[in-house]
Order: structure tokens, then sequence, then C-alpha cells
């Protein structure tokens, strides 16, 4: 079986050949293959600054850095899984309606095959799309949002599909199930004290950024996995969550938020969730300062792949562990 990996950088330089994330193959398959980092660089729907688009490439840029053997999770991560950078999907700039049908067109046989998309983002209104694709896979999934902004608001300038609405379509459309979803890390101020009532109104379990602090990593982590249980996960990671002294280059930034270690830890804690998919985005590197950014994304990428590993390896005990019974 093919194996796919990343370039080995000890003996290959990472500054040699053309920039793929994590140095992966860009190959457009569906074979042989448990997760694909692909690109949907479309930021048209942003209502501050734009330049999402840039995201893809400029994480793919930094991400040249990073190397197999994960200490914090203790796995070499391609012992367990093989995966290519399937490339971007062709977006219609200033056309969100077609974007998602490319979407969900492109997503859906990556999904059909079980494999595990890593989705750069471009603005947050693309997790409408790639949730329509999931949805046809797996029914409404449980969603995992980490966010300063709670992104539940039901329109801009009279616009229903904005980076600032998409997880209230996506419980309109009957894409995820708010009674086991959580958004966490909100924070900044708001039009009203009505904006996290609405989120909350629509079923989502709401942990602002104070609550977060106050509470403490690990009764985030305990309500994130009672909330969801085992039920198909779908993770969305906005940057911005993120405090933006280690993440300035995104559009609409809030200060007060969570250091980079803790950025890292947050998706290390999903561990154990039956995870199928996940997003990052409104990375927006014109902002960004010395690429700080970027490092920080492809490390969060990073441990969103090693979560796949995890996942892959658990399979296999547990598969080996049947097998050692019926002997
Ligand atoms: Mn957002
Ligand atoms: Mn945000």
């Amino acid at each position: 079986m093919t194996n796919y990996q990343p370039k080995d950088s000890s003996k290959s330089p990472r500054f040699c050949g053309i920039r793929t994330f994590m140095r992966l193959e860009q190959i457009k398959t569906t074979d042989h293959v448990d997760f694909v980092v692909v690109g949907v660089p479309f930021d048209t729907a942003a209502s501050n600054r734009t330049g999402q688009r840039y995201a893809p490439q400029h994480i793919r840029n930094f991400s040249v850095l990073l190397r197999p053997y994960n200490p914090d999770m203790d796995i070499n991560v391609f012992d367990y899984c093989s995966g290519v950078d399937y490339g971007d999907i062709d977006v219609i700039p200033g056309n969100i309606h077609r974007t998602y049908d490319n979407i969900v067109a492109e997503l859906t046989p990556i999904l059909d095959k079980g494999i595990v998309p890593i989705i750069i983002g471009g603005d947050h209104s693309i997790s409408l799309g790639n949730l329509r694709a999931f949805h046809k896979k797996y029914g409404a999934v449980s969603l995992v949002h980490f966010d300063s902004h709670s992104d539940t608001w039901n329109d801009y300038y009279g616009e229903r599909y904005m980076h600032g609405t998409p997880f209230r379509r996506a419980v309109e459309e009957g894409l995820i199930d708010p009674r086991h979803s959580i958004q966490i890390g909100l924070r900044g101020p708001l039009y009203s004290a009505q904006d996290y009532e609405d989120a909350r109104e629509l079923g989502f379990e709401v942990v602002p950024m104070k609550e977060v602090r106050k509470i403490g990593f690990d009764q985030v982590m305990k309500r994130i996995h009672e909330r969801v249980e085992n039920r198909p996960v779908f993770v969305s990671y906005d940057i911005d969550f993120v405090d933006p002294a280690y993440a300035p280059g995104t559009g609409t930034p809030e200060v007060g938020g969570p250091t980079s270690f803790e950025a890292l830890e947050y998706v290390r804690g999903l561990d154990g969730l039956n995870l199928v998919g996940f997003d990052l985005v409104e990375v927006l590197p014109t902002y960004d300062a010395n690429e700080v950014t970027a490092v920080l994304a492809s490390s969060v990428i990073y441990e969103m792949i090693t979560l796949t590993a995890l996942k892959k390896r658990r399979e296999l005990q547990q598969k080996a562990e049947v097998l050692n019974q019926r002997q």
C-alpha cells in the first residue's frame, strides 16, 4: 500500500523544492490516504480586512519546518497515516454560492471514502460549504468551534452569507446538531448583550474566554468531551481564537485570548473524540508579522494531523484486540 508522507528534511533541505503543506506530495488522490490538506482561498465574505485568500500558500510556506514525530503526543504521525496536499479548491471571488457548490463537489469524493479533510481558509464563511459536504456523509455533525466570535449573527448589510453568519445558517439548514456543539473563546465588544444569548438560543453551549480562564483547561476539555460524546465531530478553528500577540495576521483580532501554547493544547485535548474533519480559517498574511501567525497556524494544522494519526492508531489497536480475542 502506498504510504504518502512528507519529504525527509534531514536528507533533502527544506528550502528546496516547491512548497506544499509539510512537504507532502501534491496529488489530487483519494486512494491510500487517511487525510488530505486542502485550501479554500475565498475571502470576499469578510466584514473587515480581506486577504485571507493568500492564507493557504502562506501557511504552506512556513509548514516546511514541521517534522513527523510529535513528542507532545508521543506518536510518529506517518507510522499510522498517509496524507497528501490536495491543492486548492477553485473558488469564485465575489460569488459565495457558486463557491459553496464547488466546495461540496470537491469534498464529497474525499468524505465518501472516509478520508479526513483538513481545510485551510479563506474567511470563516467557507465553513458553511464545508458543513454542507460533511452533512451529506455524516448527517448533522457536532461542532467544536474555537473563535473569539460566535459567528451566529443573522446578516451583515442585509447579506445572510458572510463570515460572521455561517453557524446560524448551519443550524437553520440542519447541518449541525447544536445540542452537541460548543463554542470556545468568545470575547471582545459586541453589538448588544443579546449576542451570546442568540448563540445559546440556537442551542450552542458557549464558553466565553473569561469563563475559559476561570474554569481552566481541564474543565473546558471535560465540557467539550461531555457535550460531543462519541458523535462525528467537525472542528472549526478561527485563528482569531488566539491572542493577536501570537496571531496578528487576521481580519478581526480580539485581545485577551490564549497563548500559542494554549492554542495547541486545546487541539491536543480533543484526542479521543470521533473527529471527522477540520478547518482553520481567517489567517490574513498581509497583516502577519515575521510569519508569527503562519508558524502558529501550521502548528495547529500539524496537531490536527496528529489527532488523525492517533485515531488511526486506536482503530488499529482495537482491531488487533478483536483478533486476539478470536484466537
Ligand atoms: Mn470566525
Ligand atoms: Mn473570529
